[in-house]
């Protein structure tokens, strides 16, 4: 039986998505261990109520992914300093913001596509670039 990779652990995280389009996953990683796994989904207690599920509004409803994996770990660790941040999709801007001011120093990326990447991914990696954060493009291992 082969060991689970983090990108992995992120994958099956995005399986449990409250998305029914865009399921994103993701893993907080530190000294190369796993500290929480964490996907897009209602924020707080929110709940799938009807109308919530598409877009514009599911956007006021919905935490991503990486947003969870920082606030929570916050939460519980105090800080993100030294962190790495290993997801399944291309973060958003808002989300690259929160990685460079939460203290990550890295992110993997599996690079899977959301119906914006292709205005996101430029200004995510600038983002990421400027402040200094090192984004790492995922290759899956051979087996
Ligand atoms: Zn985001």
């Amino acid at each position: 039986m082969k060991n689970k990779t983090l990108m992995d652990e992120a994958f099956d995280a995005s399986e449990w998505s409250d998305d029914l389009h865009t399921k994103v996953g993701a893993v907080i990683v530190y000294n190369g261990m796993n500290r929480g796994i964490y996907y897009n989904e209602y924020i707080g207690s929110t709940l799938n109520k009807a109308g919530r599920m598409d877009r514009p509004a599911k956007y006021n409803f919905m935490a991503h992914a990486e947003e969870s994996a920082i606030l929570n770990t916050l939460r519980c660790e105090g800080d993100l300093d030294g962190y790495e941040l290993y997801v399944t999709h291309i973060p958003c801007p808002t989300c690259a913001r929160l990685i460079v001011q939460s203290g990550i120093a890295r992110v993997v990326c599996a690079m899977q596509r959301t119906s914006t990447s292709d205005v996101d991914e430029p200004i995510t990696r600038s983002i990421l670039s400027e402040c200094g954060v090192e984004f790492v493009e995922y290759e899956k291992p051979l087996v």
